[in-house]
């Protein structure tokens, strides 16, 4: 049995994810030891992919509540990441979006977004870590199997080596951040902990996504371009956002809910990026050559564990995806998981790490973040043809067309806009959206007229006045 060397306080974090990273970071000044356990064998030391990261093959939006509070974590890591390549993309005026209500203005910026791979993003978090808190280790190619201690306390987990040897790491604190595939649940079974209530929604969205080369003139500086999905249709909803990222490309991805699935085969990538609400990311992926292959993901659904309900033992937390999995086509998962992040550390400021209230207090402070992007995502996901889950209740639907109304206000109205882009950003919970100002704006509805088309800037219009690189698949060719 592995013995805590210094006797004082130790944090064992099971995952080396984002979640994982940043738990060890928010941990690291108030524990004498975190040690991250890591499945794979390898944490790349650059932007490089790994196995047990298979979305990373798809595009990652990272809004600013996220990324602020990974700053606010790791000082340093915004600037690691532009250093790096990435985009620092100001929203809304750097985002070309057509959402159910029509198109955006591109107002001035109220928020803004990182466009990097997500392997540029944990790789960024990890170099910060590594510099910020040199009591953070990691031990990678080891399996966790189970906790160690009993339905009251938990005191260590139960893990297989690289060469399948069974050992015990003891913890004064586990936080479980193995992200969508966690087995919490059952290792607490096993130890005669309590029964964690589950709710998942599910509407069988599935990715397909590819990398291109951005067209000459655009690999800095561009805006992301999205079509949104209409839940109101009736119809499958389906998504392409295209993401400018690192080294001059745009990672693009397309998104379909069940029944409107899009394919993995190449031919037909840019013909669902056509036959979407618009076909304007279509007519840009037509001027720009593809690179690599097609990655396709289809667990998608959302899915919560109440840790913070349940009669949970002492010592353990769960955080990201483990405890709130999120349809991604909201882009909140990174940012639920770094505020999940921050609100641990900030727990821990106030009471020890060591103290049995400890873990209750940080699980309770980690589903609030949690829970605001669990009702975005379900708010939507529920109105989608066949989703599983809970129909959407009365309280949803009104909830569903006072935020249509948002949306539709949102065209012509600045004051709705910040609104929406604070909660759709992660800096402020949903309950702003109820305020004096927003509720009285949206009664006045619209003050300036929907927009015919994209507002686009003449640069971005030169890319679509530039010969198509390949016809679409009804025209002549
Ligand atoms: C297709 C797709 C697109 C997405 N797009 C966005 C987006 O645009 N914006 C956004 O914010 N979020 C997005 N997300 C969500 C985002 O990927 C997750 O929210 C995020 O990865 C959660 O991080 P995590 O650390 O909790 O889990 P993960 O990143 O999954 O990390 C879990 C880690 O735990 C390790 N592990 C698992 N089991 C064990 C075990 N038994 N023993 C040891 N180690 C173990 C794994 O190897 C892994 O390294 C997307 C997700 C998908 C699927």
């Amino acid at each position: 049995m592995t013995q805590n060397p210094s006797g004082s306080l130790r944090a064992v974090v099971l995952g080396g994810g984002l979640a994982g990273t940043l738990a060890a970071a928010a941990l690291a000044p108030y524990v004498a030891d975190v040690l991250v356990v890591e499945r794979d064998t390898v944490l790349p030391e650059t932007a490089a992919p790994r196995p047990r990261l298979p979305q990373a093959a798809h595009a990652h939006m990272l809004w600013s509540g996220g990324a602020d509070a990974i700053e606010e974590l790791l000082p340093g890591t915004t600037a690691t990441w532009l250093e790096a390549g990435a985009h620092r993309i100001p929203i809304p005026n750097g985002m070309v979006s057509y959402s159910p209500a029509g198109w955006f203005r591109r107002w001035t910026e109220t928020h803004y977004l990182i466009g990097a791979s997500r392997d540029l993003v944990d790789w960024g978090v990890r170099t910060a870590l590594r510099a910020a808190h040199p009591n953070v280790r990691t031990r990678t190619g080891v399996r966790i199997t189970g906790l160690a201690g009993d339905g009251s306390r938990v005191t260590g987990v139960r893990i297989l080596d690289g060469d399948r040897r069974e050992d015990v790491l003891d913890a004064d604190l586990v936080v479980d951040a193995t992200g969508r595939d966690s087995k919490a649940p059952e290792w607490l079974a096993a130890i005669g902990g309590p029964a964690v209530e589950e709710t998942v929604v599910d509407a069988g969205v599935r990715y397909a996504s590819r990398r291109y080369r951005a067209p000459e003139g655009t690999a800095s500086d561009w805006p992301v371009v999205n079509i949104q999905a209409d839940p109101r249709l009736g119809t499958p909803g389906q998504v392409v956002s295209v993401i400018p990222i690192e080294d001059g490309q745009w990672h693009v991805s397309l998104s379909g809910t069940r029944g409107g699935e899009p394919s993995g085969d190449e031919q037909l990538f840019e013909e669902f990026a056509r036959g979407v609400r618009h076909p304007l990311a279509a007519d840009f992926l037509a001027r720009a050559e593809p690179i690599g292959e097609v990655a396709v993901y289809g667990r998608t659904a959302n899915r919560q564990r109440r840790y913070e309900k349940a009669a949970m033992p002492t010592g353990f937390v769960v955080l990201g995806d483990a405890a709130t999995s999120l349809n991604p086509v909201y882009g909140h998962g990174m940012s639920a998981a770094a505020l999940g992040a921050l609100a641990l550390r900030d727990t821990a400021a106030k009471t020890p790490v060591g103290a049995p209230k400890f873990a209750r207090q940080a699980q309770k402070a980690i589903a609030g973040p949690a829970s605001a992007a669990w009702l975005l995502a379900v708010g939507q996901d529920r109105f989608y043809p066949d989703a599983v889950g809970e129909a959407p209740s009365l309280g949803d639907r009104l909830a569903a067309r006072y935020v249509q109304r948002l949306n539709r206000t949102a065209i012509g109205n600045f004051l709705v806009v910040r609104a929406l882009t604070e909660v759709m950003a992660m800096k402020k919970p949903a309950t702003v959206l109820g305020s004096p100002d927003v509720l009285f704006a949206a009664a006045r509805g619209l003050r300036r007229p929907l927009l015919d088309g994209p507002q686009l800037t003449e640069r971005e219009q030169s890319v679509l006045n530039r010969e198509p690189l390949r016809a679409a698949a009804d025209e002549p060719a």
